[in-house]
């Protein structure tokens, strides 16, 4: 870190001290960053950095609601509008107990970088609400949606911000919550992504970040001399972005042996029934348990950490931030791991990030990796605002140019600035940042 990096990083720990997930995700961007100021004098004169790591707009509200008792419940509604100088903020809608402002500062400065890389034009953001969608009725789901838009409405829009999916918001959420705009605005406009199909949603979106990430570790993995085809792979998780790592990584050769979810995993050394974790998940949104039971010959095991210890080639963390610690790094690398790829946000911690980087583990980090799911939504409101509808195969195509194109910004940036040229944490920080440092430089002090 460089003194400019240094004395900005000790500044946000001063004033955020108990935001830790929000520290843990800045240490890790300065650290990466740091080269790019010995360059770019001018950034440190105009205070860019210090503009940089502030949300532009943090929105913080009260979501009344009631539940199928009659009572009345309330939870907290966020939305931290990070950086739009290149686009409109965008960014999902997390909803689940433990979201809280540091996290919501983590995922929309991670997505500021996220969406730069994409190379299309958006800005960063992120939301959500501590309410829990699990063991609630769609009753109960509509209530607490319609109530969250009732505030939100007046803050997003098409050309301003657009909210998408995350944990906890899926297609049902989506629909309420569109819903509920429509009604309160008379708007048709695309002001969500991740809708239904029949109201302006784009073919592809469910895929797309479970694919992308394939995309990015397929590009990854071969320009390294290895190959996916024939690979024993790990993925946590069994949300939309696991699924369809899975899914995807299957079709390409690689053998998925082991998935989760938040109480456990399942090991199947035949390789995991997909169309059995769909209907699990998917269908009844029931647990990951349920497969050994309907599935001869696997294995059931409680605690999700466990599944670090399976051995594989590949490792494919897709299901929430800090799953991954330096313990399960240990794991694999002494099982012979020799590529990662990060589904979810932030999934390994810092310590398991630098082992796997010290150790030649080939490491996707996700704000690169897991980039197809925001571009695929950025090609949704492309379509909305065309009021056109493309076919599947031509937004998987574009997605698949569009995460070449990350990997490359990528390769060709650690290569540039860093130390080592298949530092692609580095790399994907700074191909990030410069894009949006140029626009906030070209904008003037704002
Ligand atoms: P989902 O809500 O669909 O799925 C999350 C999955 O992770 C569930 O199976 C959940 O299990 C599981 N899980 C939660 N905590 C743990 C844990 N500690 N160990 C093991 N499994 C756990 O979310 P998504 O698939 O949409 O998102 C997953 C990650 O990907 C998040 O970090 C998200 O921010 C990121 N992401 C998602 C994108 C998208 O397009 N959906 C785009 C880019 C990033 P349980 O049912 O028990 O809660």
């Amino acid at each position: 870190m460089n003194q400019y990096t240094n004395r900005v990083l000790e500044g946000l720990k001063a004033r955020n001290a108990h935001e830790s997930e929000y520290l843990q995700a800045a240490t890790e961007i300065m650290d990466s960053i740091a080269p790019v100021f010995d360059k770019h004098p001018e950034y440190e004169k105009n205070g860019l950095l210090e503009r940089f790591v502030e949300p532009e707009r943090i929105v913080m509200f009260r979501v009344p609601w009631v539940d199928d008792e009659g009572k009345a419940q309330v939870n907290r509604g966020f939305r931290v509008q990070y950086n739009s100088a290149i686009g409109p903020y965008k960014g999902g809608l997390r909803l689940h107990p433990s979201v809280n402002l540091s996290i919501l500062k983590f995922l929309g400065f991670e997505q500021v970088l996220k969406n730069s890389l994409t190379g299309l034009p958006i800005g960063g953001g992120k939301g959500g609400s501590d309410f829990d969608p699990k063991g609630k009725s769609d009753r109960e789901v509509m209530a607490f949606c319609q109530s969250f838009m009732t505030e939100l409405y007046r803050h997003i829009g098409a050309d301003v911000d657009v909210p998408a999916g995350d944990i906890g918001t899926g297609a049902r959420e989506i629909g309420y919550l569109y819903g509920q705009y429509k009604r309160i605005t008379g708007l048709y406009e695309g002001v969500l992504t991740g809708k239904g199909l029949t109201y302006g949603g784009s073919l592809a979106r469910t895929q797309a970040t479970g694919y992308g990430l394939c995309y990015f570790v397929k590009n990854m993995v071969e320009a390294n001399g290895k190959k996916i085809e024939g690979a024993t792979i790990v993925v946590s998780g069994s949300g939309n972005v696991a699924i369809y790592a899975n899914e995807k990584i299957s079709q390409m050769g690689g053998k998925v042996v082991a998935m989760s979810d938040s109480n456990g995993y399942i090991y199947d050394a035949n390789g995991i029934k997909l169309d059995v974790v769909k209907q699990i998940k998917e269908v009844e949104r029931g647990r990951i348990k349920e497969y050994a039971a309907r599935v001869p010959g696997s294995e059931y095991h409680e605690g999700c950490k466990g599944i670090w210890t399976v051995k594989c080639d590949i490792a494919l963390p897709c299901a929430t931030q800090n799953e991954l610690d330096e313990a399960g790094a240990k794991a694999l690398v002494a099982n012979g791991c020799f590529a990662v790829g990060e589904g979810a946000n932030m999934p390994s911690t810092l310590e398991a990030t630098n082992l796997f980087l010290k150790n030649g583990v080939l490491f996707a980090p996700g704000k690169a990796a897991n980039a197809g799911g925001v571009a695929t939504s950025a090609l949704e409101m492309s379509q909305n605002s065309m009021r056109l509808h493309w076919t599947f195969d031509e937004v998987d195509e574009k997605l698949k140019g569009i995460m070449t194109g990350i990997f490359e910004k990528c390769a060709a940036a650690a290569k540039e600035y860093g130390d080592q040229p298949t530092n692609y944490v580095v790399g994907a920080n700074i191909a990030g940042f410069l894009k949006v440092a140029e626009a906030m430089m070209a904008q003037g002090n704002v």
